[in-house]
């Protein structure tokens, strides 16, 4: 049997070295603030907001709720923003994501101050990503390295497969596991044959959004499998992308749903917006 990682005690010891490095940081009169904007009432976006907002609280971050109507003008956004990147009281700017269809995306991560962007998908950010370099890393493949240093999991040299492309979790999970030396390779929804690659991985990485995509035929014996997926079924069950039950009887590690890398996706713009303020700090020095 696979040994469950629990991703909510990672995430709560992670959280109180946080607090200690927020209490250092008031202590020499620099209160960490985290500004969080949101456009229109998603539910789910909403859920994640409150939850950002409550794991602050909780480590001595002070944050900001922006929120505007789901009609506001990308304009207005924009310029919350430049007033934002000024502001010496806010260290870290969050766009909570996806904003309503005639917003640019883009432009909107663009506008943010690189020394501000904590949820780390400005391009700057990106690029540092490649070149080994980045500011500040994305909060959720940030949380599965986290994950796996904490079970002491090997990188170097593991055959390590990422299912899922994406810009903010598949794309920067693969380059930041291939910096620690892992042979990486990743799979999307054209991929053909999805098993023949993910049979081969040691470290299976799954965040394709799909319930039950990865059956135990699929996964290696021993290998570590971390699911980021999260998908709520038609009875209102919270899954991952993994068949929890059957894989977990052939992994070595695997990460449930929920409690695995959810907790840890938050902490970690919990560390990075304790990170900037204390680089604020070293630079004012
Ligand atoms: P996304 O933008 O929809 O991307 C999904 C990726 O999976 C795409 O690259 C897609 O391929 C690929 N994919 C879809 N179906 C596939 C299949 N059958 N086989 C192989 N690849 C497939 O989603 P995302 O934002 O990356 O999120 C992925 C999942 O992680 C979602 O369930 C999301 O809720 C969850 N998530 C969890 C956390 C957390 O904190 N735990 C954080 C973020 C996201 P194409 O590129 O070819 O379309």
């Amino acid at each position: 049997m696979a040994k469950i990682i629990d991703g909510v005690a990672v995430a709560a010891e992670i959280r109180r070295e946080l607090k200690v490095r927020s209490q250092a940081l008031r202590e020499r009169g620099v209160v960490p603030g985290l500004a969080v904007i949101m456009v229109g009432n998603d539910p789910a976006s909403s859920v994640y907001v409150r939850n950002k907002v409550r794991a602050c609280k909780e480590v001595g971050i002070e944050s900001f709720r922006f929120d505007f109507e789901q009609d506001a003008e990308p304009a207005s956004v924009l310029a919350l923003i430049r007033e934002l990147n000024c502001r010496s009281d806010i260290h870290g700017i969050l766009v909570q994501l996806p904003l309503p269809p005639r917003f640019s995306v883009s432009e909107v991560l663009q506008t943010l101050s690189v020394d501000k962007d904590v949820d780390g998908f400005h391009l700057y950010n990106v690029g540092g990503l490649v070149v080994g370099g980045t500011v500040f890393p994305p909060c959720t493949p940030y949380g599965v390295v986290k994950m796996l240093e904490h079970e002491e999991i090997e990188l170097e040299g593991q055959n390590v497969v990422v299912v899922g492309a994406s810009n903010i979790v598949g794309k920067p999970m693969a380059l930041m596991l291939m910096q620690r030396d892992a042979t990486v390779c990743i799979c999307h929804a054209k991929t053909r044959d999805l098993a023949q690659f993910t049979v081969l991985a040691d470290i299976l990485v799954v965040a394709a959004g799909k319930p039950n995509l990865i059956v135990p035929e699929m996964v290696k014996p021993g290998a570590v499998v971390i699911d980021v997926g999260i998908n709520r079924l038609a009875n209102g069950k919270l899954v991952g992308d993994v068949d929890f039950e059957g894989v977990s009887k052939k992994a070595s590690y695997i990460t449930p749903v929920p409690g695995g890398v959810g907790p840890m996706t938050v902490t970690m713009l919990l560390a990075n917006t304790i990170a900037a303020a204390e680089r604020r700090l070293r630079a004012r020095q």
